[in-house]
């Protein structure tokens, strides 16, 4: 499978956090020849195995919500109002395009509303508007159009924009974070799947990752793996202005390893075990700063009696936002450098 496709046909899927139903579908065609079970738990995660000549089971972790909106009101005269899912910046929100999926799985296209400069008084000019001044305006004349429509309260929306290759193997898209990580898991059950494995691999899609890594946390209660590791799009932020630790990881610079973030220290034995399979195949690899965000290893690492836990992220800027950008080449070691992992997990934790 060419790393490409898989990443748009990924990015491109819906599943704003408990509205995961597209993006699993998309993911269950992808990985359903390379497994040797398939289902989906009550929370929506799909829970992909491969079993090894060992009980012994390494749980990868990448998840497949993203961030989005849910509208909460219906003004009379059409418009809709909404609130965040996941974490947002209310600037970026304001004059984008909008997809909103409704019960019966159709989906409705509209705009976050903006009034024109002409308008606008110099107090407006100066501050941003709060999410609860937008409304999504979906060219309906009234809250009768919107309901025939087919559109509820609750309906989940998101920030839509197709995923694009530019030049030079960069790639725009939105949902990067973390479809870039559902993209390498694929790959590896792929890279894997004609191997016999030692250690018995479960590869777990989670659901509500940006609410609160929920999915990964009952998953984790489920299999009971004696190790486990994250892939994440984290924050690439090596654009002009930021600098020290803030510019946590930088495109091209292959797959950030976590040494410590907001949900998680990660065992100085899992870091070198990272290290080490890195440096043997001559994967280039960076260290993501700490300690910002957090990922689904915080979750997976404090389950059951404890799990040792780790993360690898493909570096993405512009996350949590309309449209984020990454170059295939991280994509493509970070494939390596899990697929190596997974080879060499029992060796490397005797
Ligand atoms: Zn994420």
């Amino acid at each position: 499978m060419d790393t490409l496709p898989v990443l748009q046909s990924l990015s491109n899927a819906f599943g704003v956090s408990g509205f995961e139903d597209d993006v699993r579908g998309v993911i269950e065609r992808h990985v359903a020849p390379f497994a040797d079970s398939v289902r989906t738990d009550v929370l929506g995660n799909l829970i992909v195995t491969r079993h090894g000549r060992r009980e012994r089971t390494l749980m990868l972790d990448a998840h497949m919500d993203e961030v989005g909106l849910m509208i909460n009101h219906v003004e009379d005269d059409g418009f809709l109002r909404f609130t965040t899912i996941g974490g947002w910046d209310p600037r970026v929100l304001v004059a984008h395009a909008v997809t909103i999926r409704t019960r019966s799985g159709a989906t409705v296209r509209g705009v976050i509303g903006s009034l024109p400069p002409h308008i606008l008084t110099a107090e407006e000019r100066e501050k941003p508007v709060p999410v609860d001044g937008m409304f999504i305006d979906v060219g309906a004349r009234s809250a009768e159009e919107v309901t025939r429509w087919g559109i509820r309260l609750g309906d989940p929306a998101v920030l839509a924009y197709p995923c694009e290759p530019l030049r030079d193997g960069t790639v725009l898209g939105k949902a990067l974070d973390d479809r870039a990580g559902c993209a390498v898991m694929v790959a590896v059950l792929e890279r894997l799947a004609r191997e016999t494995l030692d250690l018995t691999l479960v590869c777990n899609f989670a659901a509500g990752e940006e609410v609160g890594a929920r999915g990964a946390r009952t998953a984790a209660y489920q299999i009971m793996p004696e190790l486990a590791l994250a892939i994440e799009g984290t924050i690439a932020a090596d654009v002009p202005g930021v600098s020290g630790p803030r510019r946590l990881t930088r495109l091209g610079a292959g797959p950030a390893i976590t040494l410590a973030d907001r949900s998680l220290i990660v065992s100085p034995r899992f870091v070198q075990a990272l290290e080490r399979v890195a440096e043997e195949h001559r994967i280039p690899y960076q260290y993501k700063r700490p300690a910002f965000g957090g990922t689904d290893a915080g979750a997976i690492h404090t389950s059951g009696g404890g799990v040792l836990a780790g993360a690898v992220s493909v570096p993405c800027r512009y996350i949590h936002a309309p449209l984020g950008l990454l170059r295939l080449s991280d994509v493509e070691e970070t494939i390596r450098l899990v697929t190596a992992f997974v080879a060499d997990a029992d060796r490397l934790f005797e």
